[in-house]
C-alpha cells in the first residue's frame, strides 16, 4: 500500500516540476494566429479562459484575432484544441 502512495506522490512531484518548467520556458512567448490556416471555427476562443482571443466578423467570414496578448500565459491550450495548426507560440516583442 505504501508503494502506491509513493508512486502517486512521485507522479505529483513530476507533474509539478514539468508544469513549472513549461511555464518558465514559455514565459516570454505569446500566441499568434497563422491566418492562412484559420477557418474561424472559434474553438480556440471558447477554450482560452483568459479571454486573449476574440472572433471578429469580416464581410462573410469569421476570423480570430489576438485581442489581449498581455493576458496570454502561453499555456498552449488553444494550440492543442485547434485542428488546423492555425496557432503558434512566438517570442514576445516590445511591451507585450
Ligand atoms: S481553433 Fe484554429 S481554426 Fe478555429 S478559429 Fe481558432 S485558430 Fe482558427
Ligand atoms: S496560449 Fe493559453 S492563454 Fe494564450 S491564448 Fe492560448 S489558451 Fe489563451
Amino acid at each position: 500500500m505504501n508503494s502506491v502512495y509513493i508512486g502517486i506522490g512521485a507522479a505529483a512531484v513530476l507533474w509539478i516540476v514539468f508544469n513549472s518548467y513549461r511555464k518558465q520556458k514559455n514565459r516570454n512567448k505569446v500566441v499568434r494566429i497563422v491566418e492562412r490556416n484559420c477557418t474561424g471555427c472559434r474553438r480556440c476562443v471558447k477554450r482560452c479562459n483568459r479571454r486573449v482571443l476574440e472572433a471578429v466578423k469580416e464581410e462573410a467570414d469569421m476570423r480570430v484575432v489576438v485581442k489581449h496578448p498581455e493576458q496570454c500565459t502561453a499555456c498552449g491550450d488553444c494550440l492543442r484544441i485547434c485542428r488546423f495548426g492555425a496557432l503558434e507560440l512566438v517570442e514576445r516583442t516590445g511591451r507585450l
